[in-house]
């Protein structure tokens, strides 16, 4: 089974990338350590500069992650008050995510703020690019209040866009001559980049035009598929543990995919629709998931064992749901794995055991007489309200 995970970088790195598609970005340094940062200022040889924080959320203006210095001594100011910050952001949940890096760059002057995006089109399974003159929003948002200020064309999958397109994509953004052939410059190698590097999504937002009528992508949002990950080694490099809760970055280096949520049951899957399944009965019950391990196609004992030890790392856990389909992996295997993963972990919460599928009885059976303290379950319904008894 695919896992539906992506990899998430830092704007820096998703410029130096554009850069090498000849993406116009204004020129940066980046600093971990604010000792560096009279280094940085002379080698970018600026007395203004744009000051921001590399983490991985957007909203970051909003969150006083991005500054402006109009002068060395401001620069140096805002440099050190951002390094080291906890940025809140709507992504970040309240816990917020420190900056270990800082961005200063060369200040844009800007006449008017573009958004630029591409993402996969599931249903066409195409790329599709959406451009639309009202920029600095979310995409969200400017779907909402101006859906027709959005325009969106899909590209073919080796990464060319249609002329026709392109020149629709010029009309719609009422661009001048000078501007119209920046823009496609721009838009072609932006598809190209999508496509040669796995993309799932880029967005420029902003993408902005200066005065002299000149684009420039002011800030880029980049996510690779996972899935791809063999193939673009370069990009895997960026992975960062410190934008993740521990519990994710140990999940990614066991190839599990852990998702932390706020709710109190802990739940170990198998597949992304079990996992949304799983959450709505869940809440449909009356509770909330902590988080959702997905052991994937594969779990052995060892996966189950430190599949438990990592949802059992968040002290919200209240009680643990396991809702697996046995299909290739067997149920009997599965239940092997938790009987031995128990009695090894000595875990002091409820356990609830749902399994469906292949080898079903002798799984249950497995788990019965155990001797453990393991709760099984019926069916899915049957599993939600146990747990959720359990947790009340
Ligand atoms: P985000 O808040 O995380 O999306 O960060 P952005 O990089 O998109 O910056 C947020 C906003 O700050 C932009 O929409 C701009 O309005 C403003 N901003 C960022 N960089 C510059 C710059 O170089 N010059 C000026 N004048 N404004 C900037
Ligand atoms: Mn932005």
């Amino acid at each position: 089974m695919q896992k539906e995970i992506f990899l998430n970088v830092h704007e820096f790195q998703a410029k130096e990338i554009l850069k090498k598609y000849q993406i116009p970005c204004h020129d940066f340094r980046i600093i971990s350590k604010i000792e560096d940062i009279d280094q940085a200022i002379d080698s970018l040889g600026v007395t203004e500069a744009v000051i921001k924080v590399q983490v991985h959320a957007g909203g970051r203006g909003k969150a006083g992650g991005v500054k402006i210095g109009k002068s060395v001594s401001e620069i140096k100011k805002i440099a050190s008050e951002l390094l080291g910050m906890t940025v809140v952001t709507k992504q970040t949940g309240e816990q917020g995510i420190i900056c270990h890096k800082v961005m200063i760059a060369e200040l844009a002057e800007i006449s008017t703020e573009y958004y630029l995006g591409i993402i996969v089109d599931r249903s066409q399974a195409k790329p599709l690019l959406m451009i639309s003159p009202e920029g600095g929003m979310d995409i969200e948002e400017v779907a909402e209040k101006f859906p027709d200020k959005i325009l969106k064309k899909t590209f073919s999958l080796d990464g060319k866009i249609a002329k026709d397109s392109l020149l629709e994509i010029c009309n719609f953004m009422k661009w001048d001559d000078k501007t119209a052939e920046q823009g496609c410059e721009f838009i072609r190698n932006l598809c190209k980049a999508f496509v040669e590097t796995d993309a799932s999504t880029i967005e420029i937002n902003p993408l902005i035009e200066d005065s002299k009528g000149d684009l420039w992508a002011l800030d880029a949002k980049f996510i690779v598929d996972d899935n791809a990950l063999f193939r673009q080694k370069a990009i895997a490099e960026m992975y960062d543990p410190s934008q993740m809760s521990s519990q994710e970055a140990v999940a990614h280096d066991m190839d599990l995919a852990y998702i932390a949520l706020e709710g109190n049951i802990g739940c170990m899957v198998n597949g992304a629709g079990l996992a949304m399944a799983t959450m709505d009965l869940i809440k449909h019950h009356g509770a909330a998931p902590a988080n959702f391990l997905d052991v994937g196609g594969g779990a052995t004992k060892e996966k189950v064992a430190k599949s438990f030890g990592l949802i059992l790392s968040d002290p919200n856990v209240k009680a643990i749901l396991v809702n697996i389909f046995g299909g290739i992996m067997r149920c009997d295997v599965i239940a092997e794995g938790i009987v031995a993963a128990c009695k090894e972990m000595d875990i002091k919460v409820p356990l609830i055991v749902r399994l469906e599928g292949t080898n079903v009885e002798k799984g249950k059976k497995l788990l019965e007489s155990s001797g453990l303290k393991i709760i099984t379950a019926d069916h899915l319904t049957d599993a939600a309200q146990k747990v959720v008894k359990e947790v009340k």
